[in-house]
């Protein structure tokens, strides 16, 4: 729709040469650099730094740091991005709440909204009305230009088709075949990026969380589903048929139980938080429908913290899967770092220990003692943050 807002923006126009891009992400990742530093980091000659830098600075892209007077004399200038030469708008779409924010470049918030969505809020037109209001509160909120923000950045449930831009189906919203990405452009007047909620948290990891300076890592979601967001290369690993990422359906057991996508065993069957309730009922040998059954995977932790043998049981047994399906994945790519988020991770270290150490178990010896498993860095707001990051990415693949 809008192909061409990318090219109204100043960022973008300036970045449209490689050697000026280049200089402006060396700072924005590394930065505050000296120019000598720059032109180790980038290939490039001092004298060809300084006339980048030069018209970065006239720009206002990027900023002089005051040089200190230190007792063996004048330190050389460090240079530095200027974070409010532009903002971000960040969009996190879950099943039961829409966060969005706004940013500057150094990720600082500088405008928020969070709204629960009720029951009610289902089906397209809901969902539309809902972004465009919450995305539009945040503008104001901002006090910023609407030509300040180089763009709005969504991670939203569901398969998307990521050329063009739509929700191809979101069951849990109601939602299918729907151009988002050209209908928010419109109503917006900003150029908008969508992803799939775990890809586009792993890329928040990535540029402002716990895989910072790194180039490949792997974002686990356990949530009521499991999520898999790969960053491969600094970029979203999508697969040749754009659904890369179905970890919850690697098959683990045969004839296990049944999966929601048809097949049976999946990961998700096993460890998935909607499962646990169904997992306990089966260790328990109970009906499903007994009025006392745990209903959420919370249940089961809270229950199996009062004791209940069972609930542990279950609980033992997911860690154990998740250890299984994430040592496939170390083993088969060799990274070094997956960071989990997600509902059954918030607030539960002894679960994510649980998992860690089944996880180990399973590694080639090789691997062992090198991998970091840790919980996100960036909280609450890690989906929106990636939401963000999509569109720095852009600006960087410029
Ligand atoms: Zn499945």
């Amino acid at each position: 729709m809008l192909a061409d807002s990318w090219g109204s923006w100043r960022i973008h126009r300036y970045l449209q040469n490689e050697n000026v891009r280049q200089v402006f992400e060396q700072i924005w990742h590394y930065g505050p650099l000296t120019r000598n530093q720059l032109s180790q980091l980038t290939g490039l000659a001092i004298p060809t730094v300084s006339r980048i830098t030069a018209e970065l600075i006239k720009a206002g892209l990027v900023q002089e740091l005051n040089s200190v007077e230190s007792q063996r004399g004048r330190r050389p200038t460090l240079i530095a991005i200027n974070p409010e030469c532009g903002y971000i708008i960040g969009v996190d779409l879950g099943g039961t709440k829409l966060i969005t924010l706004a940013i500057n470049l150094e990720a600082r918030v500088v405008a928020r909204h969070e709204t629960l969505l009720g029951p009610s809020m289902k089906g397209l037109e809901a969902i539309r009305q809902l972004l465009i209001q919450s995305i539009e509160r945040v503008i104001a909120k901002s006090g910023k230009l609407r030509d300040q923000f180089i763009g709005v950045g969504a991670g939203l449930p569901g398969s998307i088709d990521h050329s063009s831009g739509r929700i191809i189906e979101a069951s849990n919203l109601g939602i299918r075949n729907w151009p988002v990405r050209e209908e928010l452009e419109a109503a917006l007047g900003l150029p908008v990026r969508i992803e799939n909620d775990a890809n586009a948290a792993a890329l928040g990891e990535l540029f402002f969380g716990a895989g910072r300076f790194q180039r490949n890592l792997a974002f686990v979601s356990l949530g009521t589903g499991i999520g898999l967001g790969l960053i491969l290369n600094e970029v979203v690993f999508h697969g040749d048929l754009g659904q890369a990422g179905e970890f919850g359906h690697i098959p683990l057991v045969r004839d296990g139980p049944m999966c929601t996508c048809g097949n049976r065993g999946c990961l998700e069957a096993l460890a998935g938080g909607w499962a646990l309730p169904e997992r306990y009922e089966e260790a328990k040998g109970q009906e499903p429908t007994s009025p006392e059954s745990p209903r959420s995977a919370m249940e089961i932790f809270r229950l199996a913290r009062s004791g209940d043998p069972i609930a542990q049981h279950v609980i033992a047994q997911a860690a154990e899967y998740l250890g299984m399906g994430i040592a496939s994945l170390l083993n088969l790519l060799s990274l070094r770092l997956v960071v989990f988020g997600g509902g059954m991770i918030e607030g539960n270290p002894t679960f994510l220990q649980a998992i860690r150490k089944a996880a180990v178990r399973h590694l080639i010896p090789e691997l062992r003692g090198q991998v970091r498993m840790v919980p996100s860095a960036l909280g609450r707001n890690a989906g929106a943050l990636g939401g963000a990051a999509l569109i720095l990415q852009q600006v960087f693949s410029t």
